[in-house]
């Protein structure tokens, strides 16, 4: 049977309607669909694809399973080394890991590899019937900062493995930037809490609304009979501009908005939170971060919603898929501009009026690359004269996050680096004796998987050390 060069199509919802739901973009592969995109693998010899993955996933031989339409048997395979399948075959940038490798990209399109590991997960979690169970306890006692893909994974390794591990979670829903950061467009909120009720059922305990820092500190964690501490605080700490008028109302951090919307769910007629809607808005950033914060702003009720990039549509750090979508769904895209200030109301003839302190524009300047930079891209260089009045409501800026010192600041002896990432050696153990850190507040904001994959460095590590073996 000859191979079908292209990845087949994953169903999603037509651009119009989508723009003004939350209901999820892409509809994910029927069996027939995933039956026939497994028949795709070559199940080549030297599986690049598993060097691909940041935690390894066997994913010849789960596509193998598929094949044979053992969508079950798939599923083991893939939870053997993945904590969380049906997050990673959403937002996994399958492009750059696994499908970049994939013998069959050389001629012809990849195998849809992250397409079909959802299509596992989700029939997984459609039809399996059976809990996880509690193993027997191994007297070992773990606390894990933080419920991130990092936070998570190793409190699951570690369950397995009997250990008593409790997280702490300093907001009030379990999930990291998967509940609060992604939107419910992209990744379902019910799929992460699933996620999370697996974790309970295998004895975790999930203790939200304590800062450590703040309600309890590392020291203490340990005062409590922890044996081990895994931090994985994640990098949710927002960078300006600098620019003039950026506290005027109307200006907000991406992880500020995104967590009214997604967390405090701001889209309600009924919200926990106010958030601004409607209006002409303007998100400053060209990452995957970005992309979500515009067309969240879109589905929120916006008139018109512009990203506001200062290199081109080459450079854009977002990934090629969610940059199409939100192009399908009209958000107009700003390139080689830059913002320079943020423009606000000021009615001299009535200080009373409620407009004053809100946003009323943005002034940009245009730009144009010049030599590349330390990052290797071209470096974008203002061109004299050229600025320019952007009429908008509201501005979101989504330039990058960085890690929380509040940690670092209350642990002593705790070695961060320039950029607040705490230090940690091969085996992901810091600079204090029995507390490991990984993902973002060590990397700064990096991906899920590559969190998920420090997350179990850091669980077979803390095993050794209690465990003596
Ligand atoms: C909007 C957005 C979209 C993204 N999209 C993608 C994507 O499509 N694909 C992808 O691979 N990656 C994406 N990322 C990046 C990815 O989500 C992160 O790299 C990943 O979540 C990092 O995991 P983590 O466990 O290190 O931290 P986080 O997910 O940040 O979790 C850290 C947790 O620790 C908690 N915490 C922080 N400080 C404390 C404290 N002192 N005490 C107790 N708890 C604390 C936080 O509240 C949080 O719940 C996105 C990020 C954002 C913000």
């Amino acid at each position: 049977m000859a191979l079908d060069p292209k990845k087949h199509e994953m169903p999603a919802q037509d651009p119009q309607v989508r723009a003004h739901n939350f209901d999820e973009v892409a509809l994910g592969y029927t069996e027939e669909i995933a039956l026939a995109e497994a028949q795709r693998c070559l199940n080549c010899k030297n599986k690049p694809c598993v060097e691909g993955c940041p935690v390894n996933v066997n994913i010849p031989d789960f596509i193998m399973k598929a094949k044979e339409g053992d969508w079950e048997g798939a599923y083991q395979i893939i939870n053997a080394t993945s904590t969380l399948p049906a997050v990673c075959g959403r937002v996994c940038p399958q492009e750059t890991q696994c499908e970049a490798k994939c013998t069959m990209g050389i001629k012809f399109e990849p195998v849809g590899i992250g397409r079909l590991e959802r299509f596992v997960a989700d029939w997984h979690n459609a039809n399996a019937k059976e809990k996880a169970v509690a193993p027997a306890s191994n007297g070992h006692k773990v606390a894990v900062v933080g419920s991130g893909p990092s936070g998570l994974t190793c409190a699951g390794d570690l369950a397995k493995k009997g250990y008593k591990v409790s997280v702490f979670e300093a907001l009030h829903t379990a999930g990291g930037v998967l509940v609060y950061g992604i939107p419910e467009f992209r990744l379902p909120k019910a799929i992460v809490a699933r996620e999370v009720e697996g974790l309970k059922d295998l004895g975790v305990d999930i203790e939200t609304n304590v800062i450590i820092g703040k309600t309890l500190t590392v020291d203490e964690l340990f005062d409590m009979g922890f044996e081990a501490v895994f931090i994985g605080s994640g990098a949710g700490l927002p960078m300006f501009m600098n620019i003039p008028g950026e506290s005027l109302k109307g200006v907000f951090s991406a992880n500020e908005y995104l967590t009214r919307s997604n967390l405090m769910k701001a889209f309600r007629d009924e919200p926990r939170t106010p958030i601004m809607k409607g209006g002409k808005v303007a998100v400053v950033g060209g990452g995957n971060v970005a992309m979500d914060a515009a067309r969240t702003a879109l589905r929120l009720g916006a008139e018109k919603v512009y990203i506001v990039y200062r290199r081109s549509m080459e450079e854009l750090p977002a990934r090629a898929e969610e940059v199409e979508h939100a192009i399908e769904e009209g958000i107009d895209f700003r390139l080689l501009n830059n913002p320079v200030e943020i423009l606000g109301y000021n009615n001299p003839d009535d200080p009373r009026d409620p407009k004053n302190g809100f946003v009323r524009g943005m002034r940009c300047i245009k730009m144009e690359l010049g030599e590349p930079d330390a990052s290797g891209r071209r470096r974008p260089v203002p061109i004299p004269g050229s600025e320019f009045e952007l009429d908008v409501d509201a501005v979101i800026m989504a330039l990058g996050t960085s890690p929380n010192p509040l940690i670092k600041n209350t642990t002593e002896g705790l070695e961060v680096n320039r950029k607040g990432g705490i230090i940690v050696d091969e085996a992901g153990l810091t600079s204090r004796e029995a507390v490991f850190a990984g993902g973002d507040a060590v990397t700064g904001a990096a991906t899920v998987i590559s969190a998920m994959g420090a997350g179990k460095l850091a669980a077979a590590s803390i095993d050794k050390m209690l465990s003596g073996k």
